[in-house]
C-alpha cells in the first residue's frame, strides 16, 4: 500500500491532555493574587494532584507546578504556626513580594514548594514522543502549550489510558480513521 503516511492518524498531546474541549477550564493558581482562602477553596472543590501556577489569567504563561499535598501541608503549617497568617493572607509564588501596608494579612510566601521545570510540551507534539519521555524521565504529568500560553496537563494516567485505547483497537481502524 502505498502513501500509508496520508491515512495515518497521528494522537497528538491535544488529543490527550485535559481539559477536553466541553471540560471547564484547567484548574490553576495565580503566582501573586490570590489568598489562603481562594486556594483552599480550590484543594476542597477539587481532587488533582496539582495544580500549575501561571503569571496570571490572562496572560496563561507557565511559572511552575505545584503538588497539592506540599500546598496542604505548607498551608496548615503557617496557620498552626501562628506567625500572623490568616486566610485573607496572599500567597507568593514570586522570587520576591511587594511591601505590603502594615495593616494588611502577612504574605504566605510558597516559591521553595513550586517546582519551576515542570516538563512541557507542545499541543502538536506527537502521542508517540509524548509516551517514550514519560517512559524515559518516569514523568508523572506533563503540561500542553501553545504559543506559550498553557493549555492543558497529560497525567501517567492519562497516558496509560492512551496506550490502552490503541491496543484495543483494530490496527486497520487507526490507520484509516
Ligand atoms: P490521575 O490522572 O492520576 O487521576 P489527577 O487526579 O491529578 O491524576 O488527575 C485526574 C484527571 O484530571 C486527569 O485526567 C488529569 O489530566 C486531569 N487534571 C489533573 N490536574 C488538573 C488540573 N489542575 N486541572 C484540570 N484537570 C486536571
Amino acid at each position: 500500500l502505498e502513501a500509508k503516511e496520508e491515512f495515518t492518524h497521528k494522537t497528538l498531546a491535544m488529543d490527550v491532555m485535559r481539559p477536553r474541549r466541553s471540560d471547564p477550564a484547567l484548574t490553576i493558581l495565580t503566582q501573586d493574587c490570590m489568598t489562603v482562602e481562594d486556594v483552599e477553596a480550590i484543594i476542597n472543590e477539587t481532587t488533582y494532584s496539582g495544580y500549575p501556577v501561571v503569571v496570571s489569567r490572562e496572560s496563561q504563561r507557565l511559572v511552575g507546578f505545584v503538588q497539592r499535598r506540599d500546598l496542604i501541608i505548607s498551608i496548615d503549617n503557617s496557620l498552626k504556626k501562628q506567625d500572623g497568617i490568616v486566610s485573607t493572607s496572599i500567597i507568593y509564588f514570586t522570587d520576591h513580594c511587594p511591601p505590603l501596608p502594615p495593616t494588611s494579612a502577612p504574605a504566605l510566601k510558597l516559591r521553595r514548594i513550586l517546582d519551576l521545570s515542570p516538563f512541557t510540551v507542545t499541543d502538536q507534539t506527537p502521542m508517540e514522543i509524548v509516551v517514550d519521555i514519560f517512559r524515559k524521565l518516569g514523568l508523572r504529568q506533563c503540561l500542553v502549550t501553545h504559543n506559550g500560553r498553557l493549555l492543558g496537563i497529560i497525567t501517567k494516567k492519562d497516558v496509560l489510558k492512551h496506550i490502552a485505547q490503541m491496543a484495543n483497537q483494530d490496527p486497520e481502524s487507526i490507520l484509516f480513521n
